[in-house]
């Protein structure tokens, strides 16, 4: 994709979603003061600057806290998660300061004690489906 198409995107969690199904994590940045935003903000709540610009985080960071779900929303039910299969969800502090909550994949949800706060983590992107019904869901791996 040329830096072109990528920047004429708009601000929005539809935009950044559609990043996240080309496996992008991407933040908004304001061009006046230089933060960074996931999700994605339009308006710079720091110094009101609507001047922002997309850039690709480096999707690392440490793992700030987490929880083994049994019983989880309707598309992870879907993906086969339940009571017997558990997952872990997470919420990630990325090197550039955004905080993210997202499922943790490379764990073992049966073995919580050795999962570690602090940990560092990468981004993963977990797809499922099929064809059209494809879609790409915002993970973390341990690293
Ligand atoms: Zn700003």
């Amino acid at each position: 994709m040329s830096e072109e198409t990528t920047t004429v995107r708009p601000f929005t969690s539809a935009a950044f979603d559609q990043f996240i199904a080309e496996h992008k994590l991407m933040a908004s940045r304001c061009i006046k003061c230089g933060e960074s935003y996931v999700p994605p903000r339009a308006i710079c709540p720091k110094c009101h600057s609507e001047e922002m610009e997309w850039v690709e985080t480096s999707g690392k960071g440490k793992l700030a806290a987490f929880t083994v779900i049994y019983s989880g929303p309707t598309f992870m039910v879907e993906q086969g998660f339940d009571r017997k299969n558990p997952y872990v969800s997470g919420i990630v502090e990325l090197e550039e300061g955004a905080r993210m909550s997202a499922r943790i994949t490379g764990v073992d949800p049966t073995k919580p004690n050795e999962i570690k706060i602090d940990s560092p983590m990468t981004v993963d992107f977990v797809e499922f489906g099929e064809g059209d019904e494809k879609k790409t869901y915002l993970a973390f791996r341990m690293v």
